[in-house]
């Protein structure tokens, strides 16, 4: 019997790439081997280090196209991706089955609408992966079925609130960030848009979805016209099942990290490290690094915060926007990077104040570890109020000063009610204990997520047949 093989094309940023090569890794355990698809610019960054037989890469656009930085024109390098991914795509499906590895299906990341209608005009079928929680794609599908205007219209009233059927009441700061006009970010909605649209040519199409069943138990159901079915969480297995030990790294890194924490780490008490991350896009800004510095400088805790270096030259690099630089490296430690979820497994590590990236809020909720939710734009909101009130596994900050700022007593009050001993802290750790272990029944043999895989690499070997 021929072989299964997919064609898996990702976004090419941090947040799609490390959940879909995961995937990749989980389908060519069910017997699939994998094309993996970026744009040039990712396939050289990434630091793919070991690469399981059945996966191979491929890159889907120009040499000039890179990867899109804070202040780019994105509406320019989204149209350039789509022109140039679309082309290179055809091209890389006919050579493949010129070569006698024709693809039995094509998988895709959000933002890419585009690679939908590439496989449909090569008779190929296609699948989503949605990256981000489903009741994002929930709220998407609603805006653009009835509740756009109503969302449009009163977005800006910070008393509105919607009720969408299988969802939570959600007010204006729950919601997308792409649905506020002002919002520099509304280039997204016209692919969301697209996205749904081809979908809507499909009757109930399957949507493979980075969650698990327990998690998002209403949002999975919630549309009767989608199929969405949870395959998450996509992290190492070694943090997960346990099944692969060898298996502790994304392999897609677009970024370099010296590994010199660890020993830092291990020179802590259990439970006593604050780590911090704004993830791989976020730009914050110096008044408001500069709260945070004073913020966990006056929680007098250890910590871990992880300050990108500057990929645009003519930017002014994270760590110089610090005044307080010497007083931070006596009690905590900067890195440029790490590995993120070797970090939150790790035992010293006590609670995480994140921007509540998806994979990031993922990540903690496997590791056990209560956040410190702290959104900056996208779907960071809705997963900071699903963190806060609807999982109960954290802290969402408030009191933006006048400037839009968090300051460092706001700041404070959250680290202190994560890591002292207050009855609602101690309430939101045990929380995240009980998440840890219903994300690794999932995962593992005979759970909701490890049989949704199971299943969808079945149909697509019969399509082999
Ligand atoms: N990450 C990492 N090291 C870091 C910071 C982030 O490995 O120092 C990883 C993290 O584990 C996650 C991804 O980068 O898998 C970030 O994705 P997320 O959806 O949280 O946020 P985004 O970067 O897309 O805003």
């Amino acid at each position: 019997m021929v072989k299964p093989h997919i064609l898996l094309v990702t976004y090419p940023g941090q947040g799609h790439i490390n959940p879909t090569l995961q995937f990749a890794k989980r389908l060519i355990n069910n017997g699939v081997s994998v094309t993996y698809a970026t744009s040039k610019f990712a396939v050289r960054r990434m630091n793919t280090t070991s690469v399981p037989d059945g996966l191979s890469f491929a890159a889907f656009t120009d040499d000039y196209l890179h990867g899109f930085k804070p202040g780019d024109d994105i509406q320019h390098y989204m149209a350039e991706l789509k022109r140039l991914g679309s082309e290179t795509l055809s091209e890389l499906i006919l050579t493949s089955a010129n070569e006698g590895k024709r693809f039995t299906c094509v998988v895709y990341s959000v933002l890419l609408p585009w690679v939908g209608k590439v496989a449909a005009a090569a008779e190929i079928p296609s699948v989503l992966i949605w990256t981000q929680p489903a009741t994002i794609f929930d709220i998407y599908y609603y805006y653009f079925n009835g509740y756009g205007d109503f969302i449009r219209n009163n977005v800006d009233d910070p008393s509105f609130l919607v009720k969408f059927p299988g969802l939570p009441e959600l007010a204006s700061r729950d919601l997308p960030s792409f649905f506020i006009p002002s919002n520099q970010y509304e280039f997204a909605l016209p692919s969301l848009e697209e996205q749904m649209e081809i979908l809507d040519e499909q009757t109930k199409p399957k949507v493979l979805v980075n969650t698990f069943d327990a998690l998002e138990p209403e949002a999975l159901k919630a549309i009767d016209k989608y199929n969405l079915v949870g395959i998450g969480p996509l992290i190492p297995s070694a943090f997960l099942d346990g099944k692969d030990p060898s298996d502790t790294y994304f392999g897609g890194d677009l970024f370099n990290s010296l590994k010199d924490y660890f020993e830092w780490l291990n020179s802590k008490p259990k439970s006593s490290v604050i780590y911090v991350s704004f993830g791989s896009i976020s730009d914050l800004s110096k008044p408001q690094m500069e709260e945070i510095a004073r913020g966990l400088l006056d929680s007098g805790r250890p910590f871990l915060w992880v300050i990108r270096e500057n990929q645009d030259e003519e930017k002014q690099k994270e760590e110089d926007k610090l005044s307080c630089k010497e007083e931070l490296k006596r009690q905590g430690k900067i890195v440029p990077w790490c590995s993120q979820v070797e970090v939150l497994s790790h035992p010293s590590v006590g609670c995480f104040v994140t921007h509540c990236g998806w994979n990031s809020t993922l990540e903690s909720l496997t590791s056990g570890v209560p956040l410190v939710a702290f959104p900056q734009w996208t779907d960071q909101w809705t997963n900071a109020k699903l963190v806060a009130d609807v999982w109960k596994t954290g802290v969402r900050v408030s009191n933006f000063n006048k400037e839009g700022i968090v300051e460092a007593d706001e700041i404070k009050r959250c680290l202190e009610l994560l890591m002292g001993n207050e009855e609602r802290g101690i309430e939101m750790k045990s929380n995240a204990k009980k998440w840890k272990e219903l994300a690794r029944d999932a995962a593992k043999e005979g759970g909701s997520s490890n049989k949704n895989i199971k299943k969808f690499a079945d149909e697509i070997a019969k399509h082999c047949q």
